[in-house]
């Protein structure tokens, strides 16, 4: 997904009003926050262990799903895309890997359709809001990650900007570029308020446990990721990003016609596979609708 103009630019009031709105919600419950963060934080250093909290960062309807492919073997066909993000809570500190759909869509009224027809996107609620299912707020997160920067996982990135964001240097570059800047311009402003930035060049462990591995897969982007969690008790998974979208483009290896290089999409599949056997680990679809509904929603979690 990439052809998307931010909603708010056709609705620069709505904006105005949510911005002073989550500015006054943000203030007001402050004081209390900060006392539930001291509770949970005394909680996570005893227990030392991981957890992970899925959220639900919207809704996808595609319009034209003959675009996952590269040929037309979707031609006329629609389908229904979740777009969760997650939490990893390590002793060590909080990782958000993606952040949703952009947060603008949430005063809307109706769902929004991107000017060229392919999507219909919605987003019911806000980061901040989220995040206090579970006593935490934004500066609670210590890292943030992003599968890769379409529109539709980095919606509420500039809210983390105390994080630090971990990047693939040649993700960074493709979002900084001139021609994505004369493309969509739209891409870059979603993440411009994030100042802390760490760039990878390739796999990072991010505790330095190898409990929570970034593993570079480029070819939907240029720094495209996916995320490794092994946990205590539900054992070793992994966060897709968008290397498949839904469980068809994952059997046939089908590659989508937006996608930056098709050669190292393929051989991200390949090592993906590979990586996943070798780990045992299960695999969550991001956008599959099922694999979203396996999870368990904050503020429960998987551990
Ligand atoms: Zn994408």
């Amino acid at each position: 997904m990439q052809d998307f103009q931010n909603p708010t630019e056709c609705c620069q009031k709505m904006k105005k009003y949510i911005l002073v709105l989550t500015i006054g919600i943000s203030i007001f419950s402050c004081k209390q926050e900060k006392k539930e963060n001291g509770a949970v934080a005394n909680k996570a250093s005893t227990e030392s262990e991981l957890k992970l909290y899925t959220f639900d960062g919207g809704t996808v309807m595609v319009n034209n799903l003959e675009l996952f492919s590269q040929d037309t073997t979707y031609h006329g066909q629609t389908k229904e895309f979740a777009d969760a993000f997650y939490v990893i809570s390590h002793p060590k500190g909080n990782l958000m890997w993606d952040a949703g759909l952009p947060e603008g869509l949430i005063s809307l009224p109706e769902p929004y359709t991107a000017p060229n027809g392919a999507f219909t996107v919605s987003r019911k609620d806000s980061v901040v809001n989220q995040l206090k299912s579970i006593g935490m707020t934004p500066d609670d997160i210590d890292y943030i990650a992003l599968s890769h920067t379409h529109f539709d996982h980095s919606g509420h990135a500039n809210t983390l900007n105390n994080a630090t964001w971990l990047v693939q240097d040649k993700e960074y570059d493709y979002v900084a570029s001139e021609t994505t800047h004369n493309l969509n311009p739209e891409l870059y402003k979603a993440i411009e308020g994030l100042k802390k930035i760490e760039k990878l060049e390739g796999d990072h462990d991010v505790f330095g446990d190898g409990s929570v591995i970034i593993k570079s897969m480029p070819g939907h982007t240029p720094g495209h990721q996916v995320l490794y969690v092994n946990l205590p008790e539900s054992g070793p998974l992994l966060l897709s990003g968008d290397l498949y979208h839904f469980y068809e483009n994952r059997e046939y290896k089908r590659v989508p016609s937006f996608n930056t290089s098709v050669k190292e999409t393929l051989k991200s599949m390949d090592a993906f596979e590979a990586f996943a056997k070798e780990k045992n680990a299960k695999v969550y679809l991001q956008h599959q609708k099922e694999d979203f509904n396996k999870m368990p929603k904050a503020p429960n979690y998987l551990n």
